[in-house]
């Protein structure tokens, strides 16, 4: 065997991923590919040594839906959810609406847009702030993951990799999705930053709020989220006002959070939390 050359395998299904993993430990996973194609224009691309494609694992393509989730297998396509229709929780559509353009979608996969290398994207928000669960699957092992910690601190070792996305089916009353730019890199879509804003109410009390941030990282203030819990809807300007002054506070002292992104995320919160208000 020339070792110099590229390999590529394709597993049919688990068995094969993990034996040809231990026979090639530095072996890298790839999905549609577009992480890794995406800076290069040249005619000869280049690829990890060894490429592990999970093509071919059919139960990594599974959609199935019970009562109460929605489980996503991690080599669907997020155009593919797109034709999921109404049962797609609206904030990932409208997120999904503004990955790239059809064409990436047609290839681009749920795993690689969650795993992906080169930082957080963009369904890492919506996904933390639709609680969704995600297994992770080693040769010998099957773990669940929240979202939020996945996203805090990608936990996925050597030779594991992700296979399901699960989400709650929960109807939200209001959910709004903004991209906007970040200040070190206007016309990159990819480094772009994301509010993602949910609320839920029985008859006009307020029963659950999640505001999510992502830049560098993901943002969540619990406190301001509590702060509202059970309050009647519409909102007083008082208490809206108040929940923007705590989003102040909370940013006030990081310093992970530029002032540009500091002020366009304060801007959107506060646009957002006064439609909640009278
Ligand atoms: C022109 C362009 C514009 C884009 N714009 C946006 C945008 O606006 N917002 C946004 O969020 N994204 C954007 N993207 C990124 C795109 O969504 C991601 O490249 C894509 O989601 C990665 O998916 P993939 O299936 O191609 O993954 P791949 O490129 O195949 O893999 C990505 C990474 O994840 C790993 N991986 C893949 N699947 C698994 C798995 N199941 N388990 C473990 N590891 C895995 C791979 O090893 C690799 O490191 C854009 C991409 C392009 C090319």
């Amino acid at each position: 065997m020339d070792t110099n050359l590229n390999q590529v395998f394709y597993p049919a299904n688990f068995n094969d991923l993990f034996s040809t993993w231990n026979r090639y430990p530095d072996a890298v996973p790839y999905a549609g590919g577009t992480d890794f194609l995406r800076w290069q224009s040249i005619n000869i691309i280049k690829l990890p040594k060894v490429v592990l494609c999970l093509d071919k694992i059919e139960e990594l393509r599974r959609i199935t839906r019970t009562e109460q989730y929605l489980e996503i297998g991690a080599m669907v396509k997020l155009n593919q959810l797109f034709r999921l229709g109404k049962i797609v929780p609206q904030i990932l559509y409208r997120c999904m609406e503004n990955i790239a353009g059809v064409q990436v979608r047609n290839i681009s996969t749920i795993g690689g847009n969650i795993c992906a290398s080169s930082g957080l994207h963009d369904l890492s928000a919506v996904l933390t702030a639709l609680d969704a669960q995600y297994e992770i699957r080693g040769a010998n092992s099957t773990t669940w993951i929240s979202a939020v910690r996945f996203h805090d601190k990608n936990p996925l070792k050597k030779q594991e990799i992700l296979t399901r996305i699960r989400l709650p089916l929960i109807q939200w009353d209001y959910s709004i999705y903004k991209k906007f730019p970040s200040k070190d890199n206007f016309l990159d879509n990819l480094s772009a930053e994301v509010l993602v804003f949910l609320a839920r109410a029985k008859k006009t009390i307020l029963t659950d709020l999640r505001v999510v941030y992502k830049s560098g990282k993901i943002l969540r203030n619990r406190n301001s989220e509590d702060s509202l819990m059970g309050k009647n809807l519409p909102l007083s300007r008082k208490i809206a006002f108040e929940f923007v002054e705590n989003w102040k506070e909370f940013l006030g002292g990081r310093r992970d959070v530029s002032e540009f992104s500091k002020n366009a995320l304060l801007k959107n919160i506060e646009e957002n939390v006064f439609l909640l208000s009278d």
